[in-house]
């Protein structure tokens, strides 16, 4: 994990709180999708299997379809590019998101982002902080 935040961000299940990169290959990003109207209703990340299935129960109402993605292949740099893409790709073709779900997908990125980029060096730190007016 790089530092790209003053506090770094852990994405965490939210239905038991574990630490998903702690084992990311047995965590997932779900969709939560009406693809009728192309609204994505919400954005989740949990544990595969027992948590997938609780928030499933509780998430996916009818009428809707929960679309899911390994965590570790977001922290992919090809796949994480291809996501970030595909999601530009989706606002294109006419999808909404949810207000809620597109803040949380933005902090799962942003989470994302600390397995795929590389380290900024000194120049570069201070040049994004007088760019972005952000102390780091
Ligand atoms: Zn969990």
């Amino acid at each position: 994990m790089v530092k790209l935040f003053n506090e770094p961000i852990i994405l965490k299940c939210d239905h038991c709180g574990k630490d998903l990169f702690a084992d990311s290959q047995m965590s997932i990003i779900v969709f939560v999708e009406d693809r009728k109207n192309k609204v994505i209703k919400d954005v989740y990340v949990c544990c595969k299997l027992e948590c997938d299935r609780n928030l499933q129960e509780i998430k996916v109402k009818e009428g809707l379809i929960d679309g899911w993605k390994d965590l570790s292949d977001l922290t992919n740099p090809i796949l994480f590019l291809n996501q970030i893409m595909a999601t530009f790709n989706r606002m294109k073709n006419g999808w909404i998101f949810e207000p809620n779900a597109f803040e949380k997908l933005k902090e799962i990125y942003l989470a994302c982002a600390q397995y795929v980029m590389r380290e900024p060096t000194e120049s570069e730190i201070k040049r994004a902080s007088d760019i972005l007016g952000l102390p780091f």
